[in-house]
């Protein structure tokens, strides 16, 4: 029997696995969800002795199950290949008490990579089990990460284009660096005159466009999306669990029957989603703690149960969790409500009606796996410098928000005793300026590549491919466009005819 997926706002909306990847999200704006949640029944102990391509394996069979063995076992060798910098995918690091999961060792070196390289490989096996004749042509909205990550998945894949927009004037240098020297003749670029709202707007617009969904079938082509809501994002990320579960068990870390706590660096609730998904499943983990920056919304629903949008959106040193629609919150939601779709279809219309929802007592109760807090940016910057300057590890930003929660955490309830494992979810070579400046104020002078190099010389760590790719690289992308001329950019791009003036 295939596992079916249902949407989280209504129970007669099923798909399969594959389906679910096409569609991204259902069609009633619901998130599509595993009708029951698999229990793994393989052994740490079994787990301990495989590869990350084998564990990958033995997770993903559980959830994609209108796969072959065939298929999966292709789409995974395809992703986690020489793209990563080293054999391991997820090594693990120990510094000052913690073992930090290191998930940017892929093409852009942010964890996003450890999902998107796999999701264009789904997505175009799941197109041919559903007999999609159409060319599929992925459109992404980005502040950054997410839209260099899928550039590098998609890029020469066949039967796949993508289209990239992101906020011209909104990212930072090296991310926009990344994205306009992105080769591969399927892969487009756009500045726009706006901000990252406008453009993600401007791309729901174009996904919800009748008139357009029929000139481009016409054509072959058809849209799909690359976001953080597709179950093709969700299932590869479980794996790094298991896989970090079944390595510390190895190597004799926890014994049998002892529990880990995780701290997870959070925006759209997607990796502790995943990492509440593996505790389901069998994994022993303890606590879920919740990391957020000053965009506190998270650690405010988990204080006070009422989750409220309504506020000032902050800009931070951590910007890829500035976010205040955490979208994978859904999911959970929908447990604690008892998987009752009105319930959740509920509080999802007075979140985008009132912008707030509040859950009750009862739904509350079932939320003892997480711990949820904050760092602002100046216990982020300080936690850098301090971590550097007891171990000489250096981390990230976002990172390091999680290392501060934890802090808070140990201090709060007193549980000292917990092995812990921080996700790291970028290189610190991705936001060399804020960290270096954590690190040390006179570095704020430097350039983003001296500061780079001095990075790899204090950290003793080799500059990323991905950041030695873009040092001398050709600006391959200049296209810009107002946040009005999205959709004949489009069509242009897909040679469509323009639209009459
Ligand atoms: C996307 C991202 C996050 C947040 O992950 P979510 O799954 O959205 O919670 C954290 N850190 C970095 C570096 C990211 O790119």
């Amino acid at each position: 029997m295939d596992m079916m997926y249902v949407s989280t706002r209504d129970a007669g909306e099923k798909a399969t696995a594959s389906q679910a990847i096409l569609k991204g999200l259902a069609a009633d704006g619901g998130l599509f969800v595993p009708e029951q949640l698999p229990v793994l029944d393989v052994s740490l102990k079994e787990l301990a002795g495989m590869t990350y391509q084998q564990t990958a394996y033995e997770v993903m069979k559980k959830f994609l199950t209108d796969f072959t063995e065939e298929e999966l076992r292709h789409c995974i060798a395809s992703a986690y290949d020489s793209k990563f910098d080293t054999e391991e995918i997820a090594p693990l690091t120990r510094a000052d008490g913690a073992y930090y999961l290191e998930l940017f060792h892929g093409a852009t070196i942010a964890f996003k990579d450890m999902a998107l390289s796999i999701l264009p490989h789904l997505l175009v096996t799941a197109a041919k089990k559903n007999h999609v004749k159409n060319e599929i042509v992925i459109l992404t909205a980005t502040s950054g990460d997410t839209g260099k990550a899928a550039l590098a998945g998609f890029a020469d894949v066949p039967g796949t284009k993508i289209i990239v927009f992101y906020p011209r004037d909104g990212v930072s240098p090296i991310q926009k660096l990344q994205m306009v020297t992105q080769k591969g003749s399927n892969t487009s670029v756009i500045g726009i005159r706006g901000n990252f709202d406008q453009a993600q707007t401007g791309v729901k617009q174009l996904f919800s466009d009748a008139a357009l969904a029929k000139e481009m079938d016409a054509a072959g082509f058809q849209f799909s999306s690359a976001n953080s809501i597709n179950i093709g994002r969700l299932v590869p990320q479980i794996v790094y669990y298991v896989y970090v579960c079944a390595k510390l068990s190895g190597q004799g870390v926890i014994k049998d029957g002892e529990k880990i706590n995780l701290v997870v660096p959070t925006g759209n609730f997607g990796n502790i989603l995943a990492a509440f998904y593996a505790k389901q499943m069998g994994l022993p983990i303890a606590k879920l703690i919740c990391a957020s920056n000053e965009n506190r919304v998270l650690y405010d629903f988990f204080s006070t149960g009422v989750y409220d949008k309504n506020r000032e959106f902050v800009l931070t040193n951590s910007p890829s969790m500035d976010i205040l629609i955490s979208s994978n919150l859904e999911r959970l939601i929908y447990r604690i409500a008892g998987n009752d779709a009105e319930r959740n279809a509920a509080l999802m219309r007075a979140l985008s009606t009132n912008g707030k929802y509040e859950i009750t007592p009862e739904m509350k109760a079932q939320l003892n796996d997480f711990y949820g807090n904050y760092a602002d940016g100046d216990e982020t910057a300080g936690t850098i410098r301090a971590l550097y300057e007891k171990t000489g590890y250096i981390i990230d930003t976002h990172t390091a928000v999680a290392t501060a929660v934890w802090e808070k955490y140990r201090k709060d309830t007193g549980d000292t005793a917990t092995k812990t494992v921080i996700v790291s979810t970028a290189s610190p070579f991705k936001f060399t300026r804020s960290v270096m400046g954590a690190i040390d104020s006179r570095y704020n002078a430097m350039s983003d590549f001296e500061l780079a190099d001095e990075l790899s010389r204090i950290g003793n760590r080799k500059v990323p491919a991905a950041i030695e790719e873009i040092r001398n690289a050709a600006v391959l992308h200049d296209t810009v466009c107002g946040t009005d001329e999205m959709r004949q950019t489009v069509k242009k791009i897909l040679g469509l005819p323009a639209d009459e003036a």
